[in-house]
């Protein structure tokens, strides 16, 4: 999170959406280009933890670090925004539930991992433990080594990232996203994509074919974040991910007129 690692996030993840921002003005399309800090993630509220102040300091310091930064290099931003802005809390709680009332997500009681030390769920990232495929040490999401998607569930041995120690896991409810109610809409799609790179062809044949990962989750528990808007779940928050996915329609439905660009 360091102005060094935003540079390198900038020329390996950021660049083609300027050059396609770019390319198509040139065309002389309509274009708004948006993008934004995620300001509830995980990374926020555990270095927020390290250094004893608010996360709403830490999201202050990097969101200004890293508008500063895409300044200096020249991005073309139409607008670079932040995800605890009140627009954004309320366009990602009107998209859940449009999801929630069209049936599209539904609730299931897991297993989370629990600290009792930190007294806190752990995100997935936030858990180790041996890979239950190839048996290296591996994070709760995934294994570095053999790239395949975990559960931190599905380690053994495993550890808190926070406090060392090891976790236990309590019952929790969330909501998930039927992603299986699009499998045959997904497939098509992908059978007719050209110009994708190998990798992601056969990721996406992968999952398709496998059907093990159909749902996503789409609440998660954190010390912070945006709570979703369902009739019962007040005491939950969006997932970051999602959230983040939620909102790029939104800012695109925002319209150039917007004002907080980084030039303004
Ligand atoms: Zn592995
Ligand atoms: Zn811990």
């Amino acid at each position: 999170m360091q102005t060094a690692r935003c540079i390198w996030d900038a020329l390996a993840s950021l660049l083609p959406g300027d050059f396609l921002a770019r390319y198509f003005r040139l065309k002389g399309d309509q274009v708004l280009y948006v993008s934004g800090s995620d300001c509830h993630g995980t990374p926020v509220a555990v270095q927020a933890n390290q250094e004893g102040v608010s996360p709403g300091a830490i999201a202050d310091r990097y969101h200004q670090e890293f508008a500063d930064c895409f300044k200096k290099l020249g991005f073309s931003y139409d607008l670079y925004t932040r995800t605890d802005r009140e627009f954004h809390h309320h366009e990602v709680q009107d998209l859940f539930s449009k999801l929630l009332n069209n049936g599209y997500l539904y609730k299931k009681t897991i297993n989370q991992i629990y600290c009792e030390t930190d007294k806190q769920f752990l995100p997935d990232r936030y858990v180790e433990g041996n890979c239950p495929v190839c048996g290296n040490r591996a994070r709760g999401d995934l294994c570095d080594y053999c790239s395949t998607l975990l559960d931190p569930a599905d380690l053994t041995d495993r550890t808190c990232k926070i406090c060392g120690n090891p976790p236990t896991s309590r019952p929790t409810e969330h909501f998930y996203f039927s992603l299986s109610r699009f499998q045959d809409e997904l497939a098509e799609y992908s059978d007719k994509a050209r110009g994708w790179r190998e990798n992601a062809v056969q990721l996406t044949k992968r999952y398709l074919k496998e059907g093990s990962h159909p749902h996503l989750a789409r609440t998660a528990y954190g010390s912070r974040g945006l709570p979703s808007s369902g009739p019962d779940i007040v005491m939950r928050i969006c997932d970051p991910g999602g959230e983040k996915v939620f909102n790029q329609p939104q800012l695109g439905g925002m319209g150039s007129g917007y004002a907080e660009t980084l030039s303004s």
